[in-house]
């Protein structure tokens, strides 16, 4: 919120000396975690006001007595002057008669509620204050690894239910200590009512394991211990604020190869946190959206152009034109980068495709045959969080992906759903979104759903984040696609509750709404694949939308993918596909020089089989997609064979165009055929 310094103020006075009155004032949105409480408490003091205020379920209750004028600039106030980290979506105010307010003002103990308004503040990165204390010898929480205070700290990781209060989070293990409940009782201190306080004395403390989770050390030591594996080179798996994270030195050629060998991913580029933003200006190209967006409450990763590999190692990002930057978001990210004095990578503690490990017990399994040694603590993580991703797109901020620092606060609806519902994603990059009203709230990202231990993750974020919401979905969206194992998992919703959407009609109505344009709107969805009405694949395509139905005006033209599955990892299969049975739509053959090139350098097996698997029409579904086309470009031109994660191809295709800015477009052509080309289903679609 904005804070309006010129606001003219209420005149302050006793509340009996004038007409004296009581409201009932409710103040909805993101109002729980962020120091409301706290807030209103200091406001009505300063204005002289009698009362109290509490959360109740997921908004805060304030009963206040006072003169009317008085009452009035409260109320005011209360919006124009909220913390920097709330958003206040709606002040109700009623009447409160047979109230008995004492004299002073207090804040009451939460009571749960039946209402469905929940709004949790995301995890917050460690603000300027707590930073300060961090790093000052003199001050208690010198060096301490969880400091955090009203504005900054965990909270959706660690939230079990609301309302907002410690007992209901991961730290109701840890007694507070009587300095730290001094300074929790204090309406003058910035830790008044912070939930998840902690100092040395009483709260969580750090420990040091080795891979089979014997336990070492604990406290600074352990913290030095880790320091110094990581600065010889060694792998550390690192409890952080949603999850385990693996941490090497980004300037080490051998570390990071390492890294790639022992977590299974050879290409795809690792995100690095720099001390600073000086650091992140030696990396990439970081403009004034980009600082904004790294120095943020949400410190996301952000994509930015690399100036060349300079102080990183190579094989951090080998093919990529951008590279992910971050800077240190929790008191022990800051340790971390303070002590090493260098970009680290910090990448999700997981093998690729698997969720994230969160306990003690999943990290030894499944981590601890990849590290040298674990630095973990015991601050319970109850929601798995990811780091967000985001990029700077034509001067404004896009969120790539919506995860720790964002998720779950709600994003606003331009069409408010009159059913609750629950959307559930596609296979790759999964993500739960539950629709209440005017507001969706979006679950963390729960990765690749081919994985079984990926359904259970999902499973338990879908029934957490309806317990949060206070919400029993009245219906499912899912994908068209029957082979998802998220469509899967909504067959088990009754058909009539069921709302199938189709994959880029889902893509242009999310954007939309993320735009909050009203609809009809005119959509182009260039991606991988997505199941069509037709029931082939698309993934190139304009729609003319609105956010219950489209027609399908345009598409790319087809071509097949020799192999299915197979023909998305291996471009080249699907590169013959477009060079033996593209559509014909009238456009020039490819040059003839470049086929005999590309086909020269193949295994003549693999070109004779694919030859004679599209004679027989054998597996080879057609796809109108944009994404196999830049795959299908990328092999025919010897950038790359295989996809070894998913927009490999694609992504050094991109960096080798970028290495020609100049370049003008390349001839084009559209094709009128009447309608949308497509024979069958050129119709409206929608619930019938
Ligand atoms: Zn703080
Ligand atoms: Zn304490």
């Amino acid at each position: 919120m904005v804070v309006h310094a010129g606001t003219p103020r209420a005149v302050a006075g006793p509340p009996a000396a004038r007409g004296h009155e009581a409201q009932l004032v409710e103040v909805f949105g993101v109002v729980q975690g962020v120091g409301f409480r706290p807030f209103v408490h200091r406001l009505a003091t300063e204005l002289g006001l009698a009362g109290d205020v509490r959360n109740v379920a997921g908004h805060v209750v304030i009963r206040v007595a006072g003169a009317p004028d008085v009452l009035a600039g409260f109320r005011h106030r209360l919006a124009a002057e909220a913390p920097p980290l709330s958003t206040v979506t709606n002040v109700a105010v009623g009447p409160l008669p047979d109230a008995e307010l004492g004299d002073g003002f207090a804040v009451l103990d939460s009571v749960s509620g039946g209402d469905t308004n929940r709004d949790l503040p995301p995890d917050l990165a460690t603000c300027e204050a707590c930073l300060a204390e961090l790093f000052d010898p003199g001050d208690r929480r010198f060096r301490y690894p969880f400091l955090n205070c009203t504005d900054c700290g965990p909270r959706a990781t660690i939230v079990a239910e609301l309302p907002y209060d410690r007992v209901r989070t991961t730290m109701s293990r840890f007694p507070l200590c009587p300095d730290c409940r001094a300074e929790y009782g204090d309406p003058a201190n910035r830790r008044f009512h912070a939930e998840p306080i902690a100092c040395p004395a009483c709260g969580p403390r750090l420990a040091w394991y080795a891979p089979d989770g014997e336990r070492v050390d604990s406290g600074s030591s352990a913290l030095t211990l880790a320091v110094r594996v990581i600065a010889n080179g060694g792998l550390v798996a690192v409890k952080g604020i949603g999850g385990y994270q693996l941490v090497c030195d980004a300037g080490s050629e051998p570390a990071v190869s390492l890294l790639r060998t022992r977590k299974h991913r050879p290409r795809k580029p690792f995100a690095v946190m720099v001390p600073d933003l000086a650091a992140a200006r030696e990396i990439a190209e970081v403009g004034p959206v980009e600082v904004e967006l790294l120095a943020s409450p949400a410190a996301p990763i952000v994509l930015s152009r690399t100036r060349g590999p300079g102080r990183l190692a190579r094989s951090v990002a080998p093919d990529a034109a951008d590279v992910g930057l971050f800077l240190p978001y929790t008191p022990l990210h800051h340790l971390l980068l303070a002590d090493l004095a260098r970009p680290l990578v910090v990448t999700s503690g997981n093998r690729t495709d698997e969720p994230i490990a969160i306990t003690d017990t999943d990290v030894v399994a499944r981590l601890g045959p990849m590290v040298t040694g674990i630095l973990g603590h015991d601050r319970p993580i109850l929601s798995r969080y990811d780091d967000s991703v985001t990029r700077v797109i034509a001067g404004r901020p896009a969120v790539v992906r919506r995860a720790r620092g964002y998720a779950p606060s709600a994003l606003p609806l331009p069409v408010a759903t009159p059913r609750s519902v629950l959307g559930l994603g596609g296979q790759l990059k999964h993500t739960t979104t539950l629709a209440v009203g005017a507001h969706a709230v979006l679950g963390p990202h729960t990765g690749d759903l081919a994985d079984a231990a990926t359904l259970d993750a999902f499973t338990d974020v879908v029934e957490r984040f309806s317990t949060w919401q206070g919400v029993r979905p009245e219906a499912c969206a899912h994908d068209l696609h029957p082979g998802y194992l998220s469509t899967r998992y909504a067959t088990r919703w009754p058909a009539d509750r069921r709302i199938p959407v189709q994959h880029h009609h889902a893509h242009i109505a999310a954007t939309a709404a993320e735009h909050e344009l009203p609809g009809p709107f005119l959509g182009l969805a260039f991606d991988g694949l997505g199941y069509g009405t037709d029931g082939t694949l698309w993934g190139g395509e304009l729609l003319l939308a609105d956010y219950v139905g489209f027609r399908r005006l345009g598409r790319f033209g087809s071509a097949p993918l020799p192999g299915g599955e197979l023909a998305v990892r291996r471009p080249v299969r699907t590169a013959l596909g477009y060079l033996f049975a593209a559509e014909d739509l009238g456009g020039p053959a490819p040059e003839p020089e470049l086929a005999v090139q590309f086909l020269g350098r193949l295994p003549a097996r693999e070109v004779d089989l694919v030859r004679r698997m599209l004679a027989a029409g054998l597996n080879s579904p057609r796809a109108t997609s944009a994404g196999r086309l830049f795959d299908a470009v990328a092999a025919l031109l010897g950038i790359r064979d295989d996809n070894d994660f998913e927009g490999s191809a694609a992504m050094a295709l991109e960096t080798a165009a970028s290495a020609y800015p100049q370049a003008g477009a390349l001839p084009w052509r559209l094709v009128d055929q009447g309608s949308c080309g497509c024979t069958t289903r050129c119709r409206p679609y929608g619930p019938s």
